[in-house]
């Protein structure tokens, strides 16, 4: 046969090329990051097709993400040329979905059947949480949803939920749980984890079906194995069981959701339900220079039960990992814009790179508030991925709206958003008298509802409840109408006092952590504004410019969302304890979190080509209280060989960062690095010509909300709008402080550092 051009196989090294040739049988491709998995499985793809060894339609290509999907296509389209019909590729659930709409009425489910959103799913469980008499204060609906999801993930429908299980969501969960899947069926719906659930009982009851699948699907391919979970990994082996055409690859070190229900252990199980599956090992990375790339092995280095890889670049040695040290989470921002911008025009040999080849990846999706805000302030144009914007999210309106109320009380759009937020037994039909009364008054809802009560149009229990935010919505305009209040101290008692925060407290389920530190970080926020209506215009301001279509920006996403991507310049802020590693993982006994943790870090800092940059800061207002923060632990574990400690920006911002980078980087490892370079030494000469804090005793002090006694006469103390001051005296829970610029002041003591001589 004569040999045809087959470019898509030159510019693939040995191991690669092995993997793409190897039509037949099982292959795992496990290989670390950057090593061209991603760029392999496309190449196989196209080389199935290519050698007229599969025709399209019987290629299943499964994607983490609905984005790498289509990227994957594209690659395709490209190396193919014009080809009739693409390969199937897409998500787990993408995927099921289509099948499912197939062949519904084998799972008593019609064709057109809908996908309940995670609202429409809730609201459904707390009706039947309500008829099965429990308290739903106590056993939130979300609980049950997070049950039931891990469930499913395990494959497991009503009927195979292990014994084990039985005492889950207070010995009721496996009884709702059935009650539920049988409402699901009666309103001709499914929650999204059905989707897989049912594909896998219609491949397990009906051998006919699965068989006509697996004579059609003849290859299938899978990227980011490591993060299947068990009802995934059995959808998978189901329909490759008899032909065994499987190729999946993946890297046990980027295993990062755990946390979902993915098994690494699918990696490890792979051999032995597939006998005789090459094993092939890549070596080569491709992306990241020797720098980047040693340090991210460093850190993984630490984790035990790894398969462990080797990894090395012919590519130029380039920069080292930089590390720099902030004083607090808005310098850190501050500083990266700064760097964003320079890099931008090209700085040292390196660049000029475009917006889009810079990445900002953080741990907590409540860090991106900071870079938005900065981002905004210097037009700098940014994409968030994998989630709505700050302002956008869901707690976050709902206080902007309460906000929005205490300084115009005729806002109706806020009245109506929170007027049922959290719930005041004001129902459609409450409402509805509202409005009514407010259109034949001529007045805004909120007089509308006032006047309601006074006439008595309103009663039952909404009516106590409804009086009360009315009353509250009185007060806090009252308080914004002084012209010397504490905004902050207005904003927290608005979230306090109409039970926001309490509602969030209260909701057990997972994302609620996230969503009440989004609210700190809002109020956090608010102090680099004179008032709430001087804020609530920047927002309004923020919303404007979205509609703004710039081409080029610097993508802020998390860590979780960059797997499987690449960029030439990446920065990693927030690399504290507590924050990455995240608290829970550190305190969960057991390693398993941490080294999850561990795997996301590694994840991070493969994503950079060029130059990766992580950074901590020594203060973060956690939870609403300054705390002092430790560098995180896996900074010590990264080689300091291949590691720059970069000179804090108090050099020449103002002059916080000896402070901060003496309180944050004791007994740290890369402290010695630290204290060598220059800038420590003028650092310090700094430190000692002006005052400033210096480090304190203990870390990870918290100054608690009530804790007075924290504080005594004398102490100095620091505070974020008034700066340096002395205590004078101690009132409750209020300090007499005389301020250094701004003269005497009783300020609240949470609102204080102490900034010990
Ligand atoms: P990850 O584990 O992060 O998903 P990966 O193993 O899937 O990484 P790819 O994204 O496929 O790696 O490839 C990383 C980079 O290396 C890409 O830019 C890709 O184009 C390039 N690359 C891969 N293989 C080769 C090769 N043989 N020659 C040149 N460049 C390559
Ligand atoms: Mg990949």
């Amino acid at each position: 046969m004569a040999a045809r051009p087959r470019p898509y196989l030159e510019d693939l090294n040995p191991a690669q090329r092995e993997a793409v040739l190897a039509l037949d049988g099982p292959v795992l491709m496990l290989a670390g990051a950057g090593t061209g998995k991603t760029k392999a499985l496309t190449a196989r793809i196209v080389h199935l097709l290519d050698s007229g060894r599969a025709r399209p339609n019987e290629i299943l290509a499964v994607t983490f993400t609905n984005k790498a999907a289509r990227e994957m296509k594209d690659r395709v389209a490209r190396m193919l040329g014009q080809v009739e019909g693409m390969p199937w590729m897409g998500t787990f659930h993408s995927i099921s979905v289509k099948i499912l709409r197939r062949h519904a009425e084998l799972v008593g489910l019609k064709s057109n059947f809908t996908i309940l959103d995670t609202d429409d799913q809730l609201r459904l469980l707390k009706q039947l949480i309500v008829a099965a008499n429990i308290d739903e204060k106590r056993w939130p609906a979300r609980m049950l949803a997070g049950l039931i999801d891990h469930w499913k993930n395990r494959a497991w429908t009503p009927a195979k939920v292990p014994a084990s299980e039985a005492s889950a969501y207070n010995n009721r969960g496996t009884e709702l749980y059935d009650q539920y899947q049988t409402r699901l069926r009666e309103l001709n719906a499914t929650d999204f984890g059905d989707l897989l659930l049912h594909v896998l009982t219609i491949f397990q009851n009906h051998p006919d079906v699965l068989d006509q699948y697996r004579r059609w699907l003849r290859y299938i391919l899978v990227d980011e194995y490591q993060d299947t979970n068990v009802a995934q990994y059995m959808w998978l082996r189901l329909l490759a069981q008899s032909h065994r055409n499987i190729c999946c690859v993946g890297d046990d070190d980027q295993s990062i959701y755990g946390w979902r229900g993915a098994e690494v252990g699918n990696i490890l199980r792979f051999e032995k339900d597939f006998p005789g599956a090459q094993v092939i090992r890549l070596e080569q990375n491709y992306r990241s220079t020797p720098h980047i790339l040693a340090a991210a092995s460093g850190i993984i280095a630490a984790n035990a039960g790894r398969l462990g890889k080797t990894l090395w670049t012919e590519r130029e040695e380039g920069e080292k990992v930089r590390l720099i040290g902030h004083w607090d989470g808005e310098e850190e921002a501050r500083w990266i814009g700064d760097e964003v911008e320079s890099f931008q025009r090209g700085r040292g040999g390196l660049g000029p790179f475009r917006l889009d080849d810079m990445a900002i990846l953080v741990r907590a999706s409540h860090q991106m508030r900071a870079f938005e805000d900065r981002f905004l302030t210097i037009g700098l144009p940014y994409r968030v991925i994998g989630g709505p914007r700050f302002y956008e999210r869901l707690e976050i309106r709902d206080a902007m709206a309460y906000f929005r109320l205490a300084v115009s009380p005729d806002d109706d759009l806020a009245f109506e958003r929170v007027v049922n937020q959290p719930k005041r037994g004001l129902g459609d039909k409450a409402q509805q008298e509202i409005q009514r009364e407010a259109r034949a008054h001529g007045t805004s809802l909120l007089d509308g509802a006032r006047s309601l009560l006074a006439r008595g149009g309103i009663g039952g229990k909404g009516a106590g409840q409804l009086r009360a935010f009315v009353a509250g919505v009185d007060r806090w305009h009252g308080i914004t109408l002084d012209r010397d209040h504490d905004h902050i101290r207005l904003a927290e008692q608005i979230l306090d006092e109409s039970g926001y925060t309490a509602m969030w407290q209260a909701d057990k389920t997972p994302e609620a952590p996230g969503r009440l530190e989004n609210l700190k970080e809002l109020v956090k926020a608010l102090e680099q504004f004179e008032n709430l209506q001087g804020f609530l215009e920047h927002v309004a301001l923020i919303m404007e410019n979205e509609t703004e279509e710039a081409a080029d920006k610097v993508t802020i996403m998390t860590l979780h969302a960059a797997k499987g991507l690449e960029f030439p310049v990446v920065f990693l802020p927030g690399w504290e304890d507590g924050l990455f590693p995240s608290q829970r993982s550190m305190d969960e006994s057991g390693l398993r979190g941490l080294e999850e943790e561990r795997r996301l870090a590694y994840v991070g800092i493969t994503r950079a080509e060029q130059l990766c940059t992580i950074s901590f800061a020594a203060n973060r207002r956690v939870y609403g209280q300054w705390q002092s923060q430790l560098p995180s632990r896996f900074i010590d574990e990264l080689p300091s060989a291949h590691v720059e400690v970069l000179t804090p920006p108090g050099l020449y911002g103002g002059g916080y960062g000896a402070a901060g980078m003496a309180s944050s980087l004791e007994s740290r490892a890369v402290r010695a690095d630290v204290y060598a370079s220059p800038g420590w030494k003028r650092m310090q000469d700094r430190a000692t010509s002006r005052p400033m804090a210096q480090p304190r005793e203990s870390r990870h002090v918290t100054i608690d909300l009530e804790a007075v006694s924290a504080f005594s006469e004398g102490d100095r103390v620091f505070h974020q709008k008034f700066g340096y001051g002395l205590v004078q005296g101690i009132e409750g829970d209020k300090l007499d402080v005389d301020f250094e610029k701004a003269g005497p002041k009783k300020i609240v003591a949470r609102f204080v550092v102490a900034a010990h001589q």
